[in-house]
């Protein structure tokens, strides 16, 4: 898929519509469209990348700030007492199915594991 037909650059830009709870120079931060908890936020790279490793691999900060921002996505939430969850999905086996890097910030319930 070409970067101009990727639904999170999209996202980025304002083309698509979605309800962004926080921005940061380098990320932005959306509520998931389809919910796998009470607080489900992605935060998704400005820039196109593949995925979280592919991000890390042409910039070594920008995980870092990932994380930090789905912290404060957590805080704002109100989660990061009961704790959540920081998903990476990688690749079509790991269940990406959005091929730019996002994380998935999950909480507000408790949480199984082994994730299904
Ligand atoms: P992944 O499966 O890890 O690639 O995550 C992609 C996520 O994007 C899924 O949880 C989808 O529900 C979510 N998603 C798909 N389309 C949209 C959209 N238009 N706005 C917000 N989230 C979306
Ligand atoms: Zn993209």
């Amino acid at each position: 898929m070409s970067e101009s037909d990727c639904l999170f650059c999209k996202i980025v830009t304002g083309e698509v519509p979605a309800e962004i709870v926080r921005e940061a120079e380098r990320t932005i931060a959306v509520r998931d469209i389809n919910p796998q908890a009470p607080t489900h936020v992605l935060i998704i790279t400005r820039q196109h990348f593949t995925d979280a490793v592919s991000a890390t691999r042409a910039d070594s900060k920008i995980m870092d700030e990932i994380i930090r921002e789905a912290h404060e996505v957590a805080a704002a939430e109100g989660v990061t007492e009961t704790g959540y969850r920081l998903v990476f999905n990688t690749g079509t086996g790991g269940g990406q199915t959005v091929f730019h890097a996002h994380g998935h910030v999950l909480g507000g319930r408790g949480l199984e594991w082994p994730p299904g």
